[in-house]
């Protein structure tokens, strides 16, 4: 397993060095990290139950039920303007480089009166902007913008008074529903293998994670019934279709594991959320009188060692990250490794407010690594184009100064016409050739929205965000098989645009 050096799709990549000796916890969230979900049959499946409840308990028309989910248009780092009915891909600076209003593109003129040259610069966050930052929301994105495209042409077929906004909370408000009313989850409990990657190297990360001397926990937003289906599956265990029954063993690789942790209130200072523990054989919480609680476990319970029941781990719901930290005797933040798919849920607050280390999974990375590759060539054209342009444009603004403010003669400011003119021409030329070099090179990525960790040649808002706050990021969660769990991860050198140059680059 230990190939040397890693395929680069399967690398984990380092922003911030992290020596893995010093980690003593290693914890996992579950949906999209552990277990990826089939976008093509999970987010469709979604996308149905989300314009059925549309239709049938929101009064949307009917034509919703024909409608189509292209699975493959969204993707994450896009920010929804639930106002306008758009949607924007921004640079790190929250510079709008693209804007759709539904599926049509909004012009560059359009977009820069909205978006740029306003005289506040807007936050780009809720109330009024929603980010697309989990794989979650990419069904949800598509059916917003299918529902701007048709109010757009039948206003008289949206409830009245409907406006984009609302129909933004009411697409959100029917998704919701889907998640929490069983629509989905009975329908992976039924077929796992339908909706979620067989990732056959779960178990022997784990396994390697506790054999090097690591704690492991599991922190899920999902329910226990729930979870105790998905980690089955991602354990071998199907309990379906004739596939081994389920059983308790997948908790034998964990030393706590907390359902409905509601994230990322769980990770707050000073939450007081009270931890119940799951009665794993009937799935009730204990400390709760017919189902009411009366009070979970407190921060001053001791928790740990005496176990209720005899199983390998104990299992819990609710609580707080103070109650992790007592379950798991943590002295200290940066003893533990967090490894999520979402960089609000998972990743920022565990480690801005507890100094968690963090690694996010990126399951997009693998393509965007091999279009790296493959754009190569043309990525080089796109960047001697940008130097070429800008040796012009400097050229020609010194040019323009000359004519305007030193004392030439007639003669000396005819040449100088002569010469801005054809530079002129010659940059138009190149600044249409770059763009274009570069439109093409990131429709190669995405038709659409173009390469996820770029917008033009800046930074996207969303890898911006990976560099902050995932120490570490990586395709899939299984690629920790591939290096010691003592690693030592170390990041590439810093580079301040004046070095860049010093180096020739
Ligand atoms: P985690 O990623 O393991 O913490 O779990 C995410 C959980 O949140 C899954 O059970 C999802 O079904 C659930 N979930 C995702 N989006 C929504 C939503 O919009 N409303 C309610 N639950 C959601
Ligand atoms: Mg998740």
């Amino acid at each position: 397993m230990w190939e040397s050096p890693v395929d680069m799709r399967k690398q984990i990549f380092c922003n911030r060095s992290l020596n893995m000796k010093s980690i003593v916890a290693v914890g996992f969230d579950m949906d999209y990290t552990l277990a990826q979900y089939k976008p093509d049959t999970f987010e469709s499946m979604a996308y149905a139950g989300t314009t059925k409840k549309l239709v049938n308990n929101l009064g949307y028309p009917k034509d919703l039920l024909e409608w189509k989910f292209d699975w493959k248009y969204m993707v994450r780092g896009l920010v929804l303007d639930k106002k306008r009915g758009n949607i924007l891909k921004m640079d790190r600076h929250k510079y709008v480089k693209v804007a759709y209003h539904g599926f049509q593109r909004v012009s560059r003129e359009e977009r820069q009166a909205t978006y740029g040259f306003t005289l506040s610069r807007d936050s780009y966050d809720e109330p009024d902007y929603a980010l697309i930052d989990t794989l979650f929301s990419l069904a949800e994105a598509y059916l917003f913008m299918q529902l701007v495209d048709f109010r757009d042409q039948f206003p008289e077929k949206i409830p009245s008074g409907t406006d984009y906004a609302q129909m933004y909370k009411d697409v959100r408000a029917a998704v919701d529903l889907c998640h929490r009313d069983g629509t989905l989850k009975q329908a992976v409990a039924h077929e796992p293998s339908k909706y979620i990657n067989d990732d056959k190297q779960i178990v022997p990360m784990l396994k390697m994670l506790r054999q090097s001397g690591r704690l492991t926990f599991l922190v899920t937003n999902s329910l226990w019934d729930y979870t105790h289906v998905v980690m089955n599956f991602l354990c071998g265990k199907s309990g379906t279709d004739g596939g081994t029954p389920r059983d308790d063993e997948w908790l034998s690789y964990f030393d706590v594991v907390v359902t409905g942790s509601a994230k990322p209130t769980f990770f707050q200072d000073g939450n007081r959320s009270p931890l119940f523990e799951v009665d794993i054989s009937t799935g009730m919480l204990q400390n709760t009188d017919q189902g009411t609680p009366i009070g979970g476990i407190g921060l001053n319970t001791p928790i740990l060692p005496q176990r209720a029941v005899k199983q390998a781990c104990r299992v819990f719901q609710g609580g707080s990250v103070a109650h992790l930290h007592r379950l798991l005797s943590i002295a200290a933040g940066a003893q533990v490794l967090y490894v999520g798919d979402h960089i609000y849920g998972d990743i920022l607050r565990s480690k801005k407010e507890l100094g968690w280390r963090t690694m996010l999974v990126v399951p997009e990375l693998e393509f965007e690594l091999e279009m790296l590759v493959q754009t190569f060539s043309i990525r080089k054209e796109v960047s001697k184009l940008r130097m070429l342009r800008d040796v012009l444009e400097d050229k020609l603004q010194s040019l323009e100064w000359a004519l305007r403010f030193h004392n030439l003669t007639v003669e000396e400011q005819h040449t100088f016409q002569e010469k801005i003119e054809i530079l002129q021409s010659e940059r138009d030329k190149i600044r249409e050739q770059h763009r274009q070099a570069q439109r093409d090179c990131h429709h190669q990525f995405h038709k659409t929205w173009g390469q996820l960790m770029k917008t033009g040649y800046q930074n996207s808002r969303f890898s911006h965000q990976v560099e902050r706050f995932a120490c570490l990021y990586t395709s899939q969660v299984t690629n920790l098989c591939y290096y010691s769990p003592d690693k030592s991860y170390r990041t590439t050198e810093d580079f301040m645009p004046h070095e860049l140059e010093g180096i020739g680059l």
